[in-house]
């Protein structure tokens, strides 16, 4: 029985372990002091971003994104609702692919906007192309089985 998860700060890249019973609870860095579990859209960079995908055993949907990429802009605020609504269930954040490259080479990555849902060091689905929020929702909760 695993009663405590880890989870990354996307602020100063500290793991924590918080108890499961605690995550609704306004969960804070160790380190820092921020919240973990915000609801809101983190902004990653390479080393949070590798930090929080290997690590993290909440699911994280990264949001893979560019400023010139006109869909990318479109999705961010459906992207952004749909992180509220399943601000218990899975962390949202995203990550600029033109200042950090090598992350969409390292993923094979060949088309922005992307979200790829990340658990336990594990990629376990993807989402190509701008979408609702519903869709985004949707697919977060089939894919790491959170239930409604
Ligand atoms: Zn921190």
């Amino acid at each position: 029985m695993t009663d405590a998860v880890k989870l990354t700060c996307a602020t100063c890249g500290q793991t924590n372990r918080v108890p499961v019973a605690k995550l609704t609870a306004g969960p804070k860095c160790g380190s820092c002091g921020d919240r973990l579990m915000t609801g809101n859209v983190a902004e990653l960079d390479m080393r949070t971003h590798d930090k929080a995908t290997r690590t993290d055993e909440v699911p994280l949907v990264v949001d893979y994104w560019a400023p010139w990429c006109g869909p990318c802009r479109m999705m961010a605020p459906e992207f952004a609702k749909a992180g509220k609504a399943l601000s218990s269930n899975a962390r949202f954040a995203k990550i600029n692919t033109e200042d950090f490259p090598g992350v969409s080479q390292r993923l094979g990555i060949r088309g922005i906007p992307l979200l790829i849902l990340w658990h336990k060091g594990r990629e376990v689905a993807r989402l190509a192309g701008a979408r609702p929020a519903g869709e985004i929702e949707a697919f977060v909760r089939k894919a790491a089985a959170v239930r409604s």
